[in-house]
């Protein structure tokens, strides 16, 4: 079989369940194929000094096999002495798990990239040690980073994505998501070549928002996949009008889209319209979805979406990939 070059733009824990399903896909069928993955940094946070990328360590613990199972992010066999002794010094926000094996990971990237060196080349550096079986690219070399408008008793203010999604756990209502730094950022060359090079691209079941959303944000992101000769195909991340983890629906509401499968195969729209996709995955849950979703102009094949398992997780991936060849 030819080998194909699979590109897989992504957030952090639905990116990388899927992803990792897909590598126990490809090796499960024997299959060389190349898998690339472009991650979100809109989630980017800079905390004590230090330069923190939730989405990309996510993909790069899980795929590399250091993931806290348990948690979904961070470290296995985390320990958090320099979180505890921060507390005694009554210093920095209590609110962000820094334990002390994922501090060396945020040393090792602040050095390097004070030093001068990328973010793309930082990661790469980086999975030297983690082996993820995919080339991780941030989606842009530039920082870029998640505010939340929210409005309260202290009245309406901007605070980071990060805060207000584990501090707040996304309870504050969000009137809008301005992403800072969007406007002057840009792709890097290496996401460019990946995405034209690319035979397929599938959209994980990652937040479709504050994952996708910031990544078709960067400017001539949605340019480069309207021009890309491969199919895109996506999974939902909603399951009965749900996310299935995290809080999809406090940021699909504030920008007016239902939390339905078809609301945000709708917001993401049909290829042939200048939307992002070919086709678009649901669960059996949704299968009555499945005329509405079709009439949008978007192939749409009903299938089980929920990640239980590796197992499971790699036969959504298949399916996912499936759907993309028969549309090649
Ligand atoms: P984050 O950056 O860590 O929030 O992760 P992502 O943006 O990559 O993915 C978050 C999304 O994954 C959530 O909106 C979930 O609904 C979705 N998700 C998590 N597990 C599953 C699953 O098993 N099946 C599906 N279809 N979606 C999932
Ligand atoms: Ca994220």
């Amino acid at each position: 079989m030819r080998r194909v070059t699979i590109v897989c733009p992504a957030g952090g824990i639905g990116g990388a369940r899927f992803i990792s399903g897909l590598l126990r896909h490809l090796a499960r069928a024997n299959r060389q194929d190349e898998v690339i993955v472009i991650a979100n940094t809109a989630d980017d946070i800079r905390i004590l000094g230090l330069q923190v990328c939730p989405d990309l360590d996510t993909l790069m613990y899980t795929l590399g096999g250091g993931i806290s199972k348990e948690r979904g992010w961070g470290r296995e066999g985390e320990t958090w002495q320099v979180k505890d002794e921060l507390q005694s010094y009554e210093f920095g926000p209590t609110w962000f798990g820094l334990g002390d094996r994922d501090l060396a990971t945020h040393l090792v990237r602040t050095s390097m990239l004070d030093a001068g060196f990328t973010l793309t080349e930082v990661t790469h550096a980086l999975c030297q040690r983690w082996n993820p079986g995919v080339t991780l690219l941030p989606m842009s070399d530039d920082r870029v980073e998640t505010h939340v408008v929210v409005e309260d008793d202290q009245g309406r203010r901007a605070i980071h994505f990060q805060e207000w999604w584990i501090r707040h756990r996304a309870a504050l209502p969000a009137l809008s998501f301005p992403i800072i730094g969007i406007e002057t950022s840009r792709p890097t060359a290496q996401v460019l070549t990946a995405i034209a090079e690319a035979n397929v691209i599938l959209l994980p079941p990652s937040n479709p928002v504050v994952s996708i959303g910031t990544i078709m944000s960067v400017p001539g992101m949605r340019e480069a996949l309207a021009s890309a000769t491969a199919p895109v195909v996506g999974v939902s991340p909603i399951i009965g009008g749900k996310p299935v983890r995290g809080m999809a629906d406090a940021c699909l509401s504030a920008i007016d889209v239902a939390t339905t499968a078809a609301g945000v195969a709708e917001h993401y729209g049909p290829r042939t319209a200048g939307g992002l996709l070919d086709a678009w995955l649901i669960d059996e849950t949704d299968a009555a979805a499945q005329a509405e979703i079709t009439a949008l102009g978007i192939r749409t094949v009903v299938q089980p979406t929920l990640m239980i398992d590796d197992d499971a997780a790699a036969n959504l991936a298949a399916a996912a990939l499936d759907t993309a060849e028969s549309l090649r």
